[in-house]
């Protein structure tokens, strides 16, 4: 992270207008579509606009055009993908006002959190601009004297992205510049309720120098039917996946039909453990940072807190204290801090765990319901029963739910009786149990004294253990996994 961005980050008033976008971009051309769909504001339900439903059949076209742009592509020196990827990065910050707005209108998350979207989503471009010209292999010495053994790094091909709404720039730009870094050529199918910002970067994309049907982006209201030909195709080398669980082992078995390669980024469960020898005004900060941002909707939220007794009492009185401060409303607004959740799907689910945790006796000691629309009241539970839905599933919404330990022991245990293992969070001073609990969390990312480990890193590894996914996205490790390594044998 050596370069600035060319031009200060612009914070002039945009118009829905001139952020909003329609049609897809595939086979060279922007296509507005034989039928479309609407895209909602959760923030006020209006419907922003009509985007382009694609099909099974442009997804074909898609795929063929993919075929001609890879051959190119994976031509052009690693150092000079970087150089446009370079300028990627530099256009994003051109427009990082309209990408703000564009964010919140789509999917809900207040306006100050899209601009740091901006910054996140950007920062793995950067990485992989810088990384692009280190890719290359290694010389390895054979046992037999008359030959030379090199590995070579190879882009692995064609790659079909399906992403998801709650990040609706930075989960297309964590697999997209790597992948493109790589040499190898992506379709993406962006979420159904988010797919603007994701036409929006593959117009800076282009505007950047990228080739046409390096990046195509196909929206679709109808995700089975288009991605079949996706799943079908031994053309397509590899899937790159962001959502629910679900999906991602529905579609991991589809992949193994032409056996691509696969990353999933799945579902979370995330604890996060505060011991008596805490730091307990930062650890509430941190739990109110970590479960309230994107009201709740990000696969590393915390989930479940769990409180050692000696500091349960005062944990929740500071932790209650601080989600009552946070102001819930109009996500265009500069001073909110929660905003609607995105869709009635995702409210009802919110509810139904709200309810079943306070019909089991739990007590809110904030907020506890909706206030209209899809907005929903930052709320903390204490007397939590451990049969409670929200100990259990996922709950995308701004609940914190607080559990009481005794000991260590137990809380490893209640945190890792999940089938996720995406992120936990540990708040301890004792270095000894620091290490202790960081080894012992069954869980891909764990943050020690650290409620944002990844936050700011495009060079870290991200990703999860048991149904929270396969392989990680970030740092080389993310790169790798856009890579073949081919083994060179030479005789002399
Ligand atoms: P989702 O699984 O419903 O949708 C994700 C994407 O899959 C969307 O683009 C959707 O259109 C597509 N999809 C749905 N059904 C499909 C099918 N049959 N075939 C092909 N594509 C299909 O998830 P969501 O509700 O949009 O996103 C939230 C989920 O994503 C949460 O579980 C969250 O934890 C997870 N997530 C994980 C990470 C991570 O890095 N691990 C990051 C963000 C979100």
């Amino acid at each position: 992270m050596t370069q600035t961005p060319p031009a200060a980050p612009n914070k002039k008033a945009v118009t829905d207008e001139a952020v909003l976008r329609s049609r897809a971009y595939f086979a060279g051309d922007w296509h507005a579509g034989q039928q479309t769909f609407g895209v909602i504001h959760p923030g006020d339900g209006r419907t922003l606009g009509a985007v382009a439903d694609c099909t099974a059949e442009d997804a074909r076209a898609a795929i063929d055009a993919a075929e001609v742009a890879l051959r190119g592509w994976r031509a052009v020196t690693p150092y000079e993908r970087g150089q446009v990827l370079r300028r990627w990065h530099d256009l994003m910050f051109v427009h990082k006002e309209e990408l703000a707005r564009l964010m919140t209108l789509e999917m809900g998350k207040p306006i100050t959190e899209t601009r740091g979207e901006v910054h996140y989503a950007a920062s793995f471009i950067e990485w992989c601009a810088e990384e692009a010209s280190r890719i290359g292999g290694e010389r390895i010495t054979m046992r037999a004297g008359n030959k030379r053994g090199f590995s070579n790094a190879e882009p692995v091909g064609i790659v079909y992205a399906v992403t998801p709404w709650n990040f609706p720039a930075g989960m297309i730009t964590r697999k997209a510049a790597p992948a493109l870094a790589a040499g190898c050529v992506m379709i993406l199918k962006p979420a159904e309720q988010s797919p603007m910002t994701a036409l929006y970067l593959a117009e800076l994309w282009l505007e950047a120098g990228g080739p046409a049907n390096t990046l195509q982006v196909l929206p679709t209201n109808d995700a089975a039917s288009f991605s079949a030909p996706f799943m079908e195709d031994a053309r397509v080398r590899k899937l790159t996946f962001t959502g629910s669980t679900a999906v991602g082992r529905l579609l991991y078995t589809q992949a193994a039909k032409t056996l691509k390669r696969v990353s999933l980024e799945l579902g979370g469960h995330a604890p996060f453990l505060i011991f008596d020898d805490a730091d307990l005004e930062r650890a509430a900060r941190e739990v109110v940072g970590s479960k309230f941002r994107n009201a709740g909707q990000t696969c590393i939220s915390t989930n479940r807190v769990y409180v050692q007794r000696g500091v349960a009492e005062e944990f929740t009185r500071l932790l209650s204290e601080r989600a009552a401060r946070l102001t819930l409303g109009d996500p265009l607004q500069d001073g909110t801090n929660v905003g609607p959740v995105v869709e009635q799907a995702g409210l009802d689910k919110v509810t139904a765990q709200v309810q079943d945790a306070l019909a089991r006796g739990a007590t809110a000691t904030v907020g506890g319901q909706g206030t209209g629309g899809l907005y929903f009241q930052p709320t903390v539970l204490t007397n939590v029963h451990p049969d409670s839905l929200i100990l259990r599933e996922e709950t995308f919404g701004p609940v914190a739910p607080v559990v009481v330990f005794d000991t260590e022991e137990e809380a490893l245990r209640l945190a890792n009786a999940s089938e996720y293992g995406l992120a936990a969070y540990a708040y301890t001073r004792d270095l000894s149990r620091a290490w202790r609990v960081a080894e012992a969390l069954e869980y891909g990312i764990v943050g020690i004294n650290d409620g944002v480990p990844s936050n700011g890193a495009p060079n870290v590894p991200f990703g999860g253990m048991k149904n929270s996914g396969v392989g990680r996205e970030g740092g080389h490790w993310g790169l790798d996994e856009y890579l073949e390594i081919k083994f060179i044998s030479m005789g002399v």
